[in-house]
């Protein structure tokens, strides 16, 4: 089954994701991996929802049997998350106006 790392405030709001398949990758190297990717990328060491700076890794596995299966649904979520986080800097945006 494919598992999911996810980058969390306590408040589960989610920062960063990433699939993986046990049988291809142990959890450490995908865990290492997504260390890596998010180290090069301009991300705030905190949530951008609650402020929270206590950020953890969870791994959990999914529903999903292959990566062909997950990654759709993970490609339409991750759209949704862009959107849902669009609307919160808009909203912010407008309170401080
Ligand atoms: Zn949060």
């Amino acid at each position: 089954m494919v598992r999911l790392i996810q980058y969390l405030c306590p408040q589960r709001h989610c920062i960063a994701v990433a699939p993986y398949d046990p049988a291809r990758t142990s959890a450490e190297n995908a865990l290492s991996k997504m260390k890596e990717m998010l180290a090069k990328l301009p991300i705030n060491p905190w949530c951008g929802i609650c402020g929270s700076r206590s950020l953890h890794y969870e791994d959990r596995v999914t529903i999903f049997k292959t990566m062909d299966e997950a990654f759709p649904v993970l490609m339409a979520e991750q759209q949704r998350q862009i959107h849902n986080g669009q609307i919160v800097k808009r909203i912010a945006k407008a309170e401080m106006n």
